[in-house]
């Protein structure tokens, strides 16, 4: 089973991804938890070349590729290993940040952004995806309070607008595909969220 969390900056998927893996490890499911971009060893470097620092350093078309590249390693080494052994891998974003972000932000061809996917992710599409969805301003808020703590990166440093047109994105990919994607509602506190999560994947997967 492959559960991919996604949504903008600072909704809160890193902390819900634990809180899911938590809640089957307790049922003595298999968990592998993952992150994109990065997740194996030379994904990660990637991710390093492209997140570190204000600047941005690739075109978009560039940063696409890099990112499919990336992926391509991360799928094949982490991922289709971690299900074809019989675990559960949750990852913290993968192909609809692509989607959202180089494709409606950055403007890159959709077409480009679908062959890409096909090529790099081939079979492992996500059963389920979870949109992580709450009004920009609380979503900055969170991201802020994390940049505080030396976690800022250059993403988090654009403005409102583009926070706002990012959670657009997101909420239309989740309208396109309703089969594999469920909006959850971000708000409030960090267990109801988890609440929220764990009443959609129990009725999915019937736990
Ligand atoms: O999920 P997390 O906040 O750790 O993601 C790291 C950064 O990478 C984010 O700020 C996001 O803006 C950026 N990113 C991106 N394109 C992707 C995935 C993530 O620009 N496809």
């Amino acid at each position: 089973r492959f559960i991919t969390f996604e949504g903008g900056e600072g909704v809160g998927k890193s902390t819900q991804m634990r809180r899911l893996a938590a809640r089957l490890g307790e049922r003595e499911q298999r968990v592998v938890t993952t992150r994109e971009p990065g997740g194996s060893p030379r994904a990660e470097r990637l991710r390093q070349l492209l997140l570190t620092g204000r600047a941005k350093p690739f075109g978009q078309l560039a940063e696409t590729v890099l990112l499919a590249s990336a992926r391509a390693d991360h799928v094949d080494r982490v991922i289709r290993p971690a299900l074809e052994q019989g675990a559960w891998v949750l990852c913290d974003r993968f192909i609809d940040s692509t989607r959202a972000y180089q494709g409606v932000l950055g403007a890159v061809d959709a077409d480009v952004i679908s062959a890409l996917e096909r090529v790099a992710a081939g079979d492992c599409v996500p059963d389920l995806t979870l949109i992580l969805d709450a009004p920009t301003e609380l979503g900055l808020g969170r991201a802020g309070a994390r940049a505080g703590e030396g976690a800022r990166d250059r993403f988090e440093a654009e403005d409102g607008a583009f926070h706002e047109r990012l959670r657009r994105a997101f909420i239309d990919i989740c309208r396109h595909e309703p089969d594999r994607c469920v909006l959850i509602d971000a708000t409030g506190a960090e267990n109801e969220v988890a609440d929220r999560i764990w009443d959609v994947v129990s009725r999915r997967f019937d736990l």
